[in-house]
């Protein structure tokens, strides 16, 4: 048996059984999240880019619009990003074999599904994601504030990811139908098969494109 880690520890364990500490309830779970690299930025440039929307003045219909169509057009990029990206395979470059580090994370993640410093996107992604999602918006509207809407929306549709992904790999028990569809499925592609059930806070996409559910019996979740 693992011995115990403390929470806060780089590796600590989520699993209730190695780790007593691990959150058992939702305040617990928040209080541990919100001190995780990732949701921390998350939430400190979702708070900036809508204060500096507020900055420029009232948000209108165009601002709603442009937030329903994150909304909308997000269950696509959890699916494609988790199916292609997190899960391809290795690039051999000069007979080396090269994988992002986001990829090997993602495999880490697999192999130990409770290590809590490699559950959450890669902080250093953020150093060259956040100038591109603030450049692709601005290419997209020509207007700084819808800009600043579109990447307030983005970044808050990327926390709520973070936090329902995180949540399933904690031992707390989910109460709403809503999320515990969502965390059964989860749990199904960890521990019942990887190349199925991509989704994680939409599972439209993988009725759509065929990767719903397993084509194995017994679910251990
Ligand atoms: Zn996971
Ligand atoms: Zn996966």
């Amino acid at each position: 048996m693992r011995p115990s880690v403390s929470i806060t520890e780089p590796g600590a364990t989520l699993h209730p059984h190695y780790n007593p500490a691990a959150p058992r309830t939702l305040g617990a779970a928040f209080r541990l999240f919100a001190r995780q690299p990732s949701p921390r930025r998350l939430m400190v440039g979702a708070a900036l880019a809508l204060l500096w929307r507020f900055y420029l003045g009232l948000p209108g219909w165009a601002d709603l619009a442009l937030a329903a169509g994150i909304v909308i057009y997000w269950p696509l990029q959890e699916w494609a990003v988790h199916r292609y990206l997190l899960h391809m395979k290795p690039v051999t470059v000069r007979g080396r074999s090269v994988l992002p580090i986001q990829v090997r994370n993602h495999q880490l993640h697999h192999r130990d599904p409770w290590r809590l410093d490699v559950l959450f996107i890669y902080k250093g992604a953020f150093k060259y994601a956040l100038p591109v999602i603030v450049g692709l918006f601005w290419l997209l509207t020509r207007d700084w504030p819808l800009t600043a809407t579109g990447v307030g929306a983005y970044l808050l549709v990327l926390l709520r990811y973070e936090w329902t992904h995180y949540l399933t790999h904690t031992p707390y028990q989910p109460r709403s139908r809503w999320y515990r569809k969502r965390y059964l499925n989860h749990r199904r592609h960890h521990f019942l098969d990887e190349q199925r059930m991509f989704g994680v806070t939409a599972l439209v996409m993988d009725k759509a494109l065929g990767t719903a559910g397993s084509k194995l019996r017994r679910p251990a979740d």
